[in-house]
């Protein structure tokens, strides 16, 4: 009888177990799959998509963590700060969450609160958090993106020097070191403190030989008591980034022009044009014919002519303007006219996002990449199309 009994109520349990277990499996499937189709549509940047998904989860199950912090992430991105802290503040508040998971939280709400502009309580969970061995390198990142984005040099520098990771941001510690001291040096420099504004772009150099920017920063101090060492500092820029040739031309240009001294930047004007690797620069050609120079100018010509039709184009222009009067412009009004010719307006394009900007940003406010900016002119443009066309 025992043993009947028994044997059914182990039967009922068996059928019991059977029946439910499939049931419960099912559901917490379709929210998996419901959840990674979310989380797919985020890797393939449809956060609209996303979005949906994820607020359709929270009615169905609003215990799940996962979700909140999807969501929450979403509403970041999305500008909505005040309901993303409000779901990480939410998810933190519960006296069940397991410590990895509030920390996880806590790592999204400071997030939030840099997105938002509350920089101190950001900087004080990061920094808290960076003591936990496995968010120190993520903290650090986010506390260095924190004084970047609150210009503070010093604190930047100390974290980065601090981090001893060869990779931050995905930047080497060295290109952001000499980017901070360039950043303290231009703002000396609005100080009209120029010693220190030297001193620095010397200081960024020493740190990264490679830093461009402090090449030209020198070249700007110099430019207004000595020609010489400004042209020159000029000319290492150009070495260091051809991209920037026409850019730091014009600049060469505009020395001669505020010191209505031409002779002075001769010999730099003539390294420029002898570089047969960098592009056509009409103003080089220009001041080449101004200062009578016809052999190096000729030179010149030959050396690009015939490389494309947008090269052979500007070169057929510049010949004209230059030629338009038997040699009597000033040189003001040659490199006029070949302004007014060519449009010459220059924009930055961010090389790693495509953030357009008529200011040099040397960190990008799109992408937050340093170093990536690229001056081009109309010219420019119509060139690298043509060029991709064929
Ligand atoms: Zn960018």
């Amino acid at each position: 009888m025992t043993y009947a009994l028994l044997a059914t109520a182990a039967l009922i349990l068996i059928i019991t177990y059977i029946y439910l277990k499939p049931k419960q499996k099912v559901t917490k499937n379709i929210f998996n799959a419901e959840y990674y189709r979310g989380l797919n549509y985020l890797l393939n940047n449809e956060e609209d998509k996303a979005f949906k998904i994820f607020t359709a989860l929270m009615d169905v199950d609003s215990s799940t963590v996962e979700t909140h912090l999807a969501l929450g992430g979403l509403y970041r991105k999305r500008g909505e700060f005040d309901k993303a802290i409000l779901i990480h503040q939410n998810l933190l508040s519960r006296p069940t969450l397991e410590s990895e998971l509030k920390n996880q939280a806590l790592y999204e709400l400071a997030k939030d609160f840099h997105s938002a502009g509350l920089y101190d309580r950001s900087e004080k969970i990061f920094k808290n958090l960076s003591e936990i061995s496995k968010y120190k390198h993520s903290c650090q990142e986010e506390l260095i993106k924190l004084y970047e984005s609150t210009n503070d040099w010093s604190n930047a520098l100390k974290m980065v020097e601090k981090s001893k990771s060869l990779s931050i941001n995905n930047h080497k510690p060295e290109v952001l070191l000499s980017q901070y001291y360039c950043e303290m040096s231009s703002e000396y420099y609005k100080n009209s403190e120029v010693e220190k504004s030297v001193t620095m772009s010397k200081k960024a150099i020493k740190t990264d030989p490679a830093c461009m920017r402090a090449n030209l920063q020198l070249a700007k101090y110099y430019s207004h008591n000595d020609i010489n060492a400004s042209s020159q500092y000029y000319y290492l820029a150009i070495n260091q980034n051809y991209k920037f040739c026409k850019f730091i031309v014009s600049k060469i240009i505009e020395l001669a022009k505020r010191y209505n001294n031409s002779s002075m930047i001769m010999k730099t004007i003539t390294d420029i044009a002898k570089k047969s690797d960098l592009p056509f620069i009409p103003d080089v050609y220009l001041f080449l014919f101004y200062e009578k120079d016809n052999q190096l100018a000729n030179y010149y010509i030959q050396q690009h002519k015939d490389h494309n039709e947008v090269t052979n184009f500007l070169i057929n222009y510049t010949f004209a303007i230059a030629n338009k009067t038997s040699g009597n412009q000033s040189f003001n009004d040659l490199i006029q006219s070949s302004k007014t010719i060519f449009s010459n307006h220059t924009h930055f394009f961010c090389n790693n996002c495509g953030y357009k900007s008529s200011i040099l940003n040397w960190l990008c406010p799109k992408c937050n990449t340093w170093n990536e900016a690229i001056p081009k002119t109309n010219i420019d443009i119509i060139e690298e199309n043509s060029f991709n066309a064929r």
